[in-house]
């Protein structure tokens, strides 16, 4: 899509410090981290959301969720990882184009906090 902020990165029209890249994937740095490391698994293919996956981009998700603890390890986060996929408005999502949040390192909060 023509001025999708990460499919703009996929194609190298904007820049941003890449932790991986194959003919279907890129993972680049969050350029605003909540942790040590923070970096995102984005398909080149623009997927809006989960919302708008479907049984033909089953293998694509596969792929993307084994490639997570292998870069993950790669930066060091050997003990462990949490993954967050923002879906749509009710999801927070903000960059609508599917990603996969990989954060880690440092001190991890639980994900809900119950008051
Ligand atoms: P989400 O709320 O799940 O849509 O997350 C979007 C994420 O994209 C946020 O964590 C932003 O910090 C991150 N982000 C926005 N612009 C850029 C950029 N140019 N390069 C890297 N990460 C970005
Ligand atoms: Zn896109």
């Amino acid at each position: 899509m023509s001025d999708c902020l990460f499919c703009k990165i996929a194609r190298g029209e904007i820049p941003c410090r890449k932790v991986y890249e194959d003919d279907d994937v890129i993972a680049f740095h969050d350029i605003n981290p909540v942790a040590p490391v923070h970096f995102m698994l984005v398909p080149k293919l623009h997927l809006a959301s989960l919302m708008e996956a479907d049984e033909a981009h089953a293998a694509l998700l596969g792929r993307m969720l084994l490639l997570a603890p292998k870069l993950a390890k790669e930066q060091g986060l050997e003990n462990g990882f949490r993954t967050v996929i923002n879906t749509g408005k009710g999801g927070g999502q903000e960059v609508l184009h599917l990603h996969i949040h990989i954060i880690g390192g440092g001190n991890i909060p639980p994900m809900v906090r119950r008051s």
